[in-house]
């Protein structure tokens, strides 16, 4: 990927890739075996600056956009995958209210309060080195999917909101230091909207917010992502990341900020994909001796693995560059299909790595089991879950918008 890169995005992709090397990958199994946050990944992070990596740099942040947010995450999912995709949840509660609100129609009022707050969340974020959650997910699918309104809701309170409800799925449980909720404005009496979903910051130690429940998955296991509930959570003005129905308009102009999930999985097949090599090669601490390269199954199965690979880093990379306010179908169309090809293919790259590979990397001992179960974590993630991408895929190809069948 580095073709394709500005010297400055290079510089943070490297340092990404040596943090990952030398301190991420080496403690990823034990984080995967304890299902534990990556406390000490976290440090490093912010010893280096990556916390404020989206905030812009007029508030003291790393100035990074959505396509060096994108290639410096990969970079970390091909060390921890667990790392990469909760500082996705963190860097994206950056990126949303920063360059890509910019990018947002707002009217005078709502730009100038949201340009306040929003001085006053990075501020926290750069100083206080506080770490954000994206908790968007409710035990009804629905809502996440972007087919209902949030169930969680916030009623207008002096000098804030007062916030009731649940979330599941919330990574960075008991680590965040906020917890950026989605959820809709409860207008006594009236029926919920989504034109009216709230992003608010919801700080760990209110009154009223709970975490609840285990984390004990099959992948990812170092997220703990487990539920959060909210029993009239007092949440002040100034953490409303996003003004009312900003997100709503994000969400329907903006829908690349749907694919920050897939860097995970990009480095993830990468790594498998890094690992099979090496192997074969002989060169992997703690393989078996010798090498295991000359098997004509094995050449085939590396090659497979190289195309998927490929294809999957071709369309990440054409789909990241083509990020931006109202794509055009094409190119939010594009954006399904990567989704799609690189949650899948990660997958597969995984278990071919294993077929390849053999017995001896099903074993613990190996990363490649752990890339395995994390990889099958992709497809599931709303709102563009493998199949709710082929659903956009097929739909919007054949219909244009308002467009229906009597
Ligand atoms: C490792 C991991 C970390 C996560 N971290 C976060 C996080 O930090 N924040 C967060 O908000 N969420 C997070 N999630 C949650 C994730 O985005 C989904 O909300 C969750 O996986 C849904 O699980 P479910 O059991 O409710 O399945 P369902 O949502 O019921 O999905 C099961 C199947 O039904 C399909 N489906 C579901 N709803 C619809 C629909 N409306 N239309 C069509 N098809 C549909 C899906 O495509 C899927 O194939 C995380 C998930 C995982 C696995």
């Amino acid at each position: 990927m580095h073709m394709t890169m500005t010297d400055r995005q290079k510089e943070l992709v490297d340092l990404a890739g040596w943090l990952g090397r030398e301190k991420f990958a080496p403690r990823a199994a034990d984080y995967d075996r304890e299902g534990a946050f990556p406390f000490e990944n976290y440090d490093d992070l912010r010893e280096h600056g990556f916390l404020s990596l989206c905030i812009p740099q007029q508030y003291g942040g790393l100035g990074a956009d959505y396509q060096t947010y994108m290639m410096v995450a990969a970079e970390i999912g091909r060390h921890c995958g667990a790392t990469a995709l909760t500082f996705n949840m963190h860097s994206c509660s950056m990126l949303w209210s920063g360059p890509l609100a910019d990018d947002l129609e707002m009217t005078t009022e709502q730009r100038e309060r949201h340009e306040e707050r929003r001085a006053g969340i990075f501020k926290r974020v750069v100083e206080d080195k506080a770490l954000f959650a994206q908790p968007f997910s409710e035990p009804n699918t629905s809502a996440a999917a972007g087919k209902a309104p949030f169930g969680t809701t916030a009623r207008k309170t002096e000098g804030g909101w007062l916030v009731n409800g649940k979330k599941h799925f919330a990574s960075l449980s008991g680590a965040a230091n906020y917890y950026g909720v989605l959820c809709t404005e409860d207008r006594e009496g009236a029926d919920l909207d989504a034109k009216d979903t709230l992003y608010l910051a919801v700080p760990g130690d209110a009154a009223g917010f709970e975490i609840t429940g285990t984390w004990d998955t099959l992948g990812m296991r170092a997220t703990v992502s487990r539920s959060l509930n909210m029993q009239d959570v007092f949440v002040p003005d100034e953490l409303q990341i996003m003004p009312r129905g900003i997100y709503y308009k994000a969400a329907i102009t903006w829908p690349h900020m749907f694919m920050t999930l897939t860097p995970s999985y990009v480095g993830i097949a990468q790594a498998a994909y890094d690992f099979v090599v090496q192997y074969l090669r002989g060169e992997v601490k703690g393989g078996p001796p010798g090498k295991r390269r000359s098997n004509p199954t094995k050449q085939l199965f590396v090659a497979e693995m190289k195309i998927k690979l490929e294809q999957a880093e071709a369309l990440f990379l054409r789909a990241i560059a083509e990020a931006k306010v109202n794509p055009t179908k094409e190119e939010r169309l594009r954006a399904y299909a990567a989704q799609y090809t690189i949650m899948e293919y990660a997958n597969d790259i995984c278990q071919l790595a294993i077929r390849t590979c053999g017995g001896s990397t099903i074993m613990k001992a190996l990363p490649l089991e752990r890339l395995y179960r994390d990889s099958r974590c992709g497809a599931l993630m709303l709102p563009w879950t493998a199949e709710i991408c082929l659903e956009r895929i097929g739909r919007e190809a054949l219909y244009e918008p308002g467009e229906r069948d009597d």
